[in-house]
């Protein structure tokens, strides 16, 4: 059977939705998960577009294995030797370097002519192959480019050194069967395309991303590209567990295998959505909380008595299962240990002191905690970078009086007081916060959910702040939910000060 490599770029056109910043540490973490996953190729950044991305890409090069890690370049010299340096380490290393090809492109952002054009792709692909062998090179908007040209460049990049051919959909405009004749068209155009991979890059402009991506399967292209739950620029790129349970759901249409492990799809996507702060609409397709919800009587007495009357998957094969252990206040470091090693989420003894000692914490709070929370813990100790933690808080609100918040914030052993009136509990704690740090933000959107069932179930806030001209995004989980939203703001100031997008005026820092 044809074997389709999975492309991963969550960590690349992913992090360039608005709102997601990621650090290098949930970076790796995402990583790590997405080599558990399956996937064939992880592009890990753009490492010319900041320090913050370079490290990142570098880190991840270095400390993910048995996957390729690609990095992301223009066709510039100074972009592709950036890209070089972040992967050299990598066990196999893939450099991606694209160029606008259609007219509106190449008139308008680019300002050059095809020729020019051309020659900058092929300049750009030999560069890259005096580094490394394996060289995907883009045609960006290759779906409003002109057939005849881009069988041109393709033809020269192959002859320049390209191994890997993709053709995005850039914009989102593609429908499925013209995107297939499409495919079929470039090809043909393109003399030695029987040495090299093809592959789809396609975007959810039009909600077609998916459809797009699998008619180009059936044109016989060898390479799909996505993103974890979709994310990406604007509305998005082809989610990737789609992809994958279409392709392995129907395999009798599409005659085609890809090395996902399905059964890591559910953690892989609650992590992307935890670490982005990014949600995932309840009747999301497969990773949705609704996805295997029957909701009318005669569906339920149908999945009670035989599930494939209304599964055509199981919540089993995306790994929804894990949930069967749950730890209370009496169990033991060596328990918590256990069950985070069977979620896979490795710790160093250092590291399980802290969670542990927040597991028991929680655990005075919450009857039940479930591996949600477990991963909640885990994932609010991924940074290296000294930060502002809450120390304490304290709110008065009511019907008849004006909200007010008392809070303490600790940085690098200060701790540092004030208090303020707001709208609500949740405002007045802000703008405590604001009023510590001498900062100003806009809160863009707030959303509270509860983590999973129960009375006691933790309260998780995702929050969407800006800062000047920056959005970033925050996730805090609490039992108490004032809590959680001040630390999940707390967090979007963390990564905005890390970024250097804001500055703080206390204790002269
Ligand atoms: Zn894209």
């Amino acid at each position: 059977m044809r074997q389709i490599d999975i492309f991963d770029t969550t960590l690349r056109d992913g992090e360039q939705s608005p709102g997601v910043a990621l650090n290098p540490a949930e970076k790796v973490q995402i990583a790590r998960q997405l080599a558990k996953l399956g996937v064939n190729i992880i592009e890990a950044g753009f490492p010319i577009s900041s320090p913050g991305d370079f490290e990142a890409v570098k880190q991840i090069a270095e400390e993910v294995r048995q996957v390729s890690v690609c990095a992301l370049a223009r066709t510039q010299a100074k972009d592709i030797e950036r890209a070089w340096e972040a992967i050299s380490k990598a066990e196999s290393p893939r450099i991606h370097t694209f160029i606008a090809t259609s007219p509106i492109h190449m008139r308008y952002k680019l300002k050059k002519s095809p020729e020019e054009v051309l020659e900058q792709a092929v300049a750009g692909v030999k560069l890259a192959k005096s580094k490394v062998s394996d060289i995907e090179f883009s045609a960006e908007d290759a779906s409003r480019s002109d057939v005849d040209f881009l069988g041109r460049i393709f033809s020269s990049a192959i002859k320049a050194g390209a191994t890997v051919l993709n053709i995005p959909d850039t914009v989102g405009y593609a429908t499925p069967e013209e995107f297939a004749k499409f495919i079929y068209e470039v090809m043909e155009r393109t003399e030695g395309i029987e040495k090299v991979k093809v592959s789809v890059h396609c975007h959810n402009d039009l909600g077609l991303a998916v459809a797009n991506s699998l008619a180009a399967v059936q044109a016989g292209i060898h390479q799909l590209e996505g993103a974890i739950n979709g994310i990406g620029e604007r509305a998005g790129n082809a989610a990737i567990e789609e992809l994958a349970m279409a392709l392995n759901t129907r395999r009798d249409q599409y005659q085609v295998q890809t090395s996902i492990n399905s059964k890591e799809i559910a953690r892989t996507s609650q992590m992307v959505s935890r670490l982005t702060g990014m949600m995932i609409q309840p009747n999301k397709a497969i990773v949705g909380k609704n996805a295997f919800a029957h909701e009318s009587g005669i569906h339920q007495d149908g999945v009670l008595k035989e599930r494939s009357t209304y599964e055509i998957i199981s919540p089993d094969s995306i790994g929804l299962d894990m949930d069967t252990i749950v730890l209370g206040k009496h169990s033991g470091r060596h328990a918590v240990r256990d069950r985070l090693t069977e979620l896979g989420l490795e710790v160093d003894e250092k590291r399980l002191d802290e969670v542990f000692k927040e597991f028991k914490l929680l655990a005075e709070r919450k009857k039940e905690v479930t591996s949600a929370d477990l991963y909640s813990l885990v994932d609010t100790h991924t940074h290296d970078v000294p930060e502002i933690t809450l120390d304490y808080l304290q709110v008065s609100s009511g019907t008849q009086i004006v909200p007010t918040s008392t809070l303490g914030l600790n940085y690098q052993d200060q701790r540092y007081d004030d208090a303020a009136c707001g709208d609500g509990p949740v405002d007045a704690a802000y703008k405590a916060i604001d009023k510590i740090l001498g900062i100003d933000h806009k809160l863009l959107r707030y959303a509270l959910q509860a983590i999973d069932g129960g009375e006691d179930a933790q309260g998780e806030v995702t929050v969407s702040v800006q800062f000047d001209e920056h959005t970033v995004g925050g996730r805090g989980v609490s039992t108490d939910i004032i809590e959680a939203s001040v630390k999940a703001y707390l967090q979007a100031v963390n990564r905005a000060f890390e970024r250097g997008w804001i500055s703080f005026k206390i204790g002269g820092i």
